[in-house]
């Protein structure tokens, strides 16, 4: 293992089957030494910053069926809702104040939301804070899409792959979705000139360390600017409300790994690690992550954004959030910092 982690830390870079030994042989010894190393090498280039990003969630009316989502089109019971024009100008001008100068347009693949529309929304942003970064998490859509939005004022885009076994991605989506256009987009959107996130949920049902390893040997060669990864957390009205949620400890130890195989990603911690876990999000930083997304939406619709159960923080205002994060990372010595924190090159 000592031999893996050093090679690792040398080369950035582990043949699929060593990514999965290092993943099935892990234990406390090769955790704590991947994670001093993956946080001195996120020192180097982010210093003790963390980035924050505004997560506005505009709406969870969604077209597709994905087994484990909560807002997937199958679940009658998810309340739907969209938010307009008006209302994610006053989420931003909200961040703004707040100090966040990224905002993230996140929902599910909701038609209402065309080329029209979106780019309205994104230009409205941009005119009124060209000092932000406007990040898109809106699903597949076409390159023709992607082309307009960027034009519009679109600097980052948000596309987990999910997996990257299409086997895999089988069992976790309906036969309509596919692999094959999952990443057709993740490629459409690099070419377009975007900043770049994948990632994938650990612990999703099925999922091996195979997988796993499949996931990294991709990260490695994509080079996304950003990597979103996350514990899989059931959601009782879905098809996967009965299987396990993913683990803190192996979500914490991919972090490390990710932070070694690709130094100035863009890694967050993200919610479900706090969902899971009240100090999840302080793990997942001391782990080698340097990215923070608090949410923005306006508490009115916060607990209808439910992709998993149990979401945290759906009650609270956006300035309460704001503040309860600086305190908790200035208490394991980490500063939440004002700007748009793109990727170093
Ligand atoms: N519709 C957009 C946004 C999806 S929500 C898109 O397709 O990209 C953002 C991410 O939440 C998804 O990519 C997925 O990885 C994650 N997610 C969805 N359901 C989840 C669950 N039950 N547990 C953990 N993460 C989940």
């Amino acid at each position: 293992m000592r031999e893996l982690i050093r090679r690792l830390s040398e080369t950035h870079s582990l043949t699929l089957e060593e990514y999965e030994r290092l993943i099935t042989g892990r234990d406390e010894e090769s955790a704590k030494i991947l994670r001093a190393l993956s946080v001195r090498v996120r020192r180097d280039f982010y210093g003790n910053d963390i980035y924050i990003r505004g997560l506005i969630e505009v709406s969870n009316i969604c077209r597709n069926d994905c087994y484990y989502c909560g807002i997937r089109r199958g679940n009658s019971r998810c309340e739907r809702y969209r938010l307009s024009h008006d209302e994610i100008l006053a989420c931003a001008d909200e961040g703004y104040r707040l100090g966040f100068r990224t905002f993230v347009l996140q929902g599910g693949e909701d038609l209402y939301f065309n080329d029209e529309r979106l780019g309205g929304i994104i230009r409205g942003i941009k005119s009124k804070y060209p000092d932000c970064a406007v990040t898109l998490s809106l699903g597949e859509r076409s390159r023709e899409s992607y082309k307009f939005l960027r034009s519009c004022g679109a600097d980052r885009y948000l596309l987990r792959h999910e997996t990257a076994d299409s086997g895999h991605y089988a069992k976790l989506h309906p036969a309509e979705m596919s692999y094959d256009n999952r990443m057709k987009c993740l490629r459409d959107l690099r070419e377009l000139g975007y900043q770049v996130g994948c990632g994938f949920m650990v612990g999703s049902p099925f999922q091996t360390s195979r997988n796993l390893a499949e996931d990294l040997k991709f990260i490695e060669e994509f080079r996304p600017e950003m990597c979103g990864i996350g514990p899989f957390i059931p959601h009782k009205d879905t098809p996967f409300g009965n299987y396990h949620a993913g683990i803190v400890e192996l979500t914490c130890y991919l972090l490390s790994v990710i932070r070694l195989i690709h130094p100035a990603v863009l890694l967050p911690s993200t919610t479900a690690l706090g969902t899971i876990d009240p100090l999840g999000r302080e793990k997942g930083i001391m782990s080698g992550a340097n990215v923070l997304m608090p949410n923005l939406s306006p508490v009115s619709v916060r607990k209808k954004y439910e992709l998993y159960d149990n979401k945290i923080c759906t009650g609270e205002e956006s300035a309460q959030c704001r503040e309860c994060l600086s305190r908790r990372m200035r208490k394991i010595g980490y500063e939440i910092v004002t700007c748009r924190g793109d990727f170093k090159r």
